[in-house]
């Protein structure tokens, strides 16, 4: 048994309690006491317990955070592990062959966190790839690359990034992230349903499939609960060798929808309205198992049921990223989530999509930004799409989307229209369609003010239909702002330079069979200092 001494524990944690006190309601983690640990002194695997892969994210400009978590049986609850802590060894290299090893250590891998490690790597050069890799008992883990932040305001001419989101399983191959992982990206950024909560075809139609053919592969277990459920979720998913080759590609800024919990949820409330302290309990192993499955910061803890998830990156002097939580702290749906007109619920003051705290955050951020260009990356659609009703004069929004929360909308597009004209681009996902338009204010004058890509799905939707379907004609009609939308798999992909924002919608023919071609269905640019979208 090997033997440590305190300041080798603060070194193999990676982290000092200083730097936590204030964001946690405890001076520092326990984890820094001196031994007894029940550490398990000569590990041994008869099969790699790197089944899951390597991911970087949270990325600042003297390091970023590196993952992996130990699992040879990737489904088994504790992933095949036993039940004690194991050291795992990490390097970080500034070369692809490791020649020139900058930084290693040692980190616990706990049997509390399904034997995940997270490393916050630090005392990095700014604005440079890195490489590394994780080993244990003579395993290797694969080799990921990750990537620093510019120093703070440091001269920059162009970032670009990847956005995508809402993976089901079942419904597709992962071809996207194939694509994502060969693309020249800073970073990715996930806008969530990473997983699927819900039981899948199998527990759904008991193998009678009716009018639809039966899924490509099958969600293993039933609708998640346990955090024993969850953990088999992330694992599955987590055993895609195209979302593993995109996670090791480039530094990730993740963040989670709905689906990583439960369909629609808000706040303390489920879809189902189950009691909110019943709910909690739900909640809090849901948010456990996508900390343990995520490149985040030990900030994004998950701590009394709540993780910190809304947080903010520098692209030297060209680019503030603020990455949104729109679920945690929304008020309920109005009009029992239903698409509904736009009644007096819709636009009440007390109903908000982000929460006072997290808009004063937001607020403030874009109104002392000094950046060429901000990105707001969150989840649901903020363009106010309204959809004619069948048969009806009605006209109705998606109740969970910012449609659904027009106080918090018009408060951000006039904050947008105020402070940062003509820089502020916000990017979403979560409808499973790619989306293009200018932000214009409800009550207003009806001239853009913002610019919105919203990224369509992985595989959420299977191969889609393209732009002739209904519910594309619906959105077309009557909604002047929207320039662009499709029915098909992909991802956006951002080209941001000093004066011109490329987005580009890219899309894949079919994900329903494997190595499904890519291409762009349409692209627009965003002059620099002139809100709204213009098609290339
Ligand atoms: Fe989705
Ligand atoms: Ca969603």
């Amino acid at each position: 048994m090997a033997t440590f001494d305190r300041r080798t524990l603060l070194g193999i944690l990676g982290g000092s309690g200083a730097a936590l006190a204030g964001s946690l309601p405890f001076q520092a983690f326990a984890w820094d006491r001196p031994p007894p640990y029940n550490v398990e002194p000569n590990p041994k695997f008869t099969t790699s317990p790197f089944t899951l892969g390597v991911a970087s994210g949270d990325p600042a400009s003297d390091g970023f955070v590196i993952w992996t978590r130990l699992a040879p049986e990737p489904l088994d609850p504790h992933g095949g592990m036993p039940r004690r802590q194991m050291l795992v060894d990490w390097e970080v290299a500034t070369d692809a062959k490791f020649g020139n090893i900058v930084k290693s250590g040692k980190s616990m891998a706990m049997p509390e966190l399904a034997h995940a490690v997270h490393v916050e790597v630090a005392g990095l050069q700014p604005n440079r790839p890195y490489w590394y890799r994780f080993m244990i008992a003579g395993e290797q883990s694969q080799v990921g690359k990750s990537q620093t932040l510019p120093a703070l305001g440091a001269s920059l001419d162009r970032v670009r990034f990847a956005a995508a989101g809402c993976q089901y399983y079942e419904l597709g191959y992962f071809t996207a992230w194939k694509y994502i992982a060969q693309e020249p990206v800073d970073f990715v950024f996930h806008y969530g349903d990473y997983i699927y909560e819900g039981a899948g075809a199998k527990f759904a139609t008991g193998d009678n499939y009716g009018n639809n053919p039966p899924p490509l592969r099958y969600h293993v277990g039933n609708e998640l609960y346990s955090i024993d459920d969850y953990r088999a979720r992330y694992s599955q998913y987590k055993t895609d060798p195209d979302l593993q080759a995109a996670h090791a590609a480039c530094p990730w800024f993740v963040s989670f929808d709905d689906h990583e919990i439960d369909n629609n949820w808000a706040g303390n409330i489920d879809e189902n309205e189950s009691p909110p302290e019943i709910f909690a309990l739900r909640k809090s192993m849901a948010l456990q198992a996508y900390y343990e499955n995520m490149p985040l910061r030990k900030t994004s803890l998950p701590i009394g049921g709540h993780m910190q998830m809304f947080r903010s990156a520098q692209y030297g002097d060209l680019l503030n990223a603020f990455i949104l939580d729109t679920r945690q702290y929304r008020s309920n749906q109005a009009y029992f989530d239903l698409a509904s007109p736009q009644g007096p619920d819709v636009f009440a003051a007390n109903r908000s999509i982000m929460g006072d705290r997290q808009e004063a955050w937001l607020f403030d951020g874009l109104s002392r930004s000094t950046t060429r260009w901000n990105l707001i990356a969150q989840q649901v659609l903020l363009m106010n799409l309204l959809y004619q009703r069948k048969d009806s004069t009605e006209r109705v929004a998606g109740m969970d989307t910012w449609a659904g929360y027009m106080h918090s909308r018009r408060r951000l597009l006039d904050h947008i229209d105020k402070h940062r004209p003509g820089n502020v681009v916000t990017v979403s996902g979560d409808a499973h369609l790619h989306f293009a338009g200018d932000l214009i204010q409800d009550n207003g004058d009806g001239r853009p003010i913002s610019a919105e890509f919203s990224a369509t799905s992985v595989t959420s939707g299977a191969d889609g239909t393209g732009d002739q379907n209904t519910r594309v004609q619906a959105a077309m009609s009557g909604n002047p702002e929207l320039k662009a939308i499709t029915d098909k798999r992909g991802y956006l992909l951002c080209d941001v330079t000093r004066d011109v924002w490329k987005a580009d919608m890219k899309i894949i023919d079919k994900v329903t069979e494997p190595n499904g071609a890519l291409s762009s269905y349409a692209r627009f640019e965003v002059e620099h200092g002139k809100p709204g979208i213009k098609r290339v």
